[in-house]
């Protein structure tokens, strides 16, 4: 370990880190998309509905893998417009309902972001993601967190995702620090998040519980500087770095 070094900012990946890792079954998920979309109840078991479904389940693979070859990033919007669903708005409803369940937040969140924000060091957030910014935010508002966030950049709003470069300076722009060395990024993938990070000269912190389907893992599995096994360890891990006494009371 090299000598004590500022912390400026601490950027978050925010599904599989600061909202906890959960299977979730895709094509059922749009199956229940597929249905609003068709003006039909959610539950409706019919072979247009199947058929909508899975052209929207490749459509969001064919997303996956521009991501992971090009870095390339897509809305949820495009994908809705491939798979060639007319009653947008519907679907959207839908997509956003089927979703939130698996969208609320670590349970160490909301004081791990209070303490960083304690010591002044910029909160920020980077995240690989097709839905748009107001669903975000919607999320971040209902678990308190959204007032602890300096920026946010999701990838839905610029051309690039994670490990794309680009999308990291983005996110180091949007909490205003230029010197990437005083970044630390928190994330759940050893490639968009860890090599990506590493590779924008930033310390890396991975949290290991994903469990990432082999079709989105990339070609580099990045070194971490840190693993942490919950979020709250995460201050332990900057006083090392920034060479704090820990901060312990009893
Ligand atoms: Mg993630």
């Amino acid at each position: 370990m090299g000598p004590p070094s500022a912390v400026a900012a601490v950027i978050f990946d925010w599904g599989g880190t600061l909202t906890p890792w959960m299977d979730i079954d895709g094509l059922g998920l749009l199956r229940k998309v597929a249905a609003a979309a068709l003006g039909k109840p959610a539950d409706t078991d019919s072979a247009e509905v199947d058929r909508l479904a899975i052209a929207l389940f490749e459509a969001e693979e064919r997303q996956w893998a521009l991501a992971r070859t090009e870095h390339r990033s897509g809305t949820i919007n495009a994908t809705l417009q491939q798979a060639g669903v007319a009653r947008t708005e519907a679907a959207l409803d839908a997509w956003y309902r089927e979703m939130e369940p698996y969208t609320f937040a670590d349970p160490d969140a909301f004081d791990l972001l209070t303490e960083l924000r304690r010591r002044e060091i910029k909160v920020g957030i980077l995240s690989n993601t097709g839905f748009p910014r107001d669903w975000h935010e919607r999320i971040f508002a209902r678990d308190g967190l959204l007032e602890l966030i300096d920026g946010a950049v999701y990838t839905s709003e610029i051309p690039w995702v994670k490990p794309h470069r680009e999308a990291f300076v983005a996110a180091m722009n949007a909490v205003g620090v230029s010197d990437p060395a005083t970044v630390v990024f928190v994330g759940d993938r050893p490639f968009d998040d860890i090599h990506g990070a590493k590779a924008a000269r930033m310390r890396a912190v991975l949290v290991p519980h994903s469990r990432i389907p082999d079709t989105q893992r990339g070609h580099t599995d990045g070194e971490p500087d840190a693993v942490i096994q919950r979020l709250a360890d995460l201050i332990d891990v900057l006083d090392a770095w920034t060479g704090e006494p820990p901060a312990r009371s009893g």
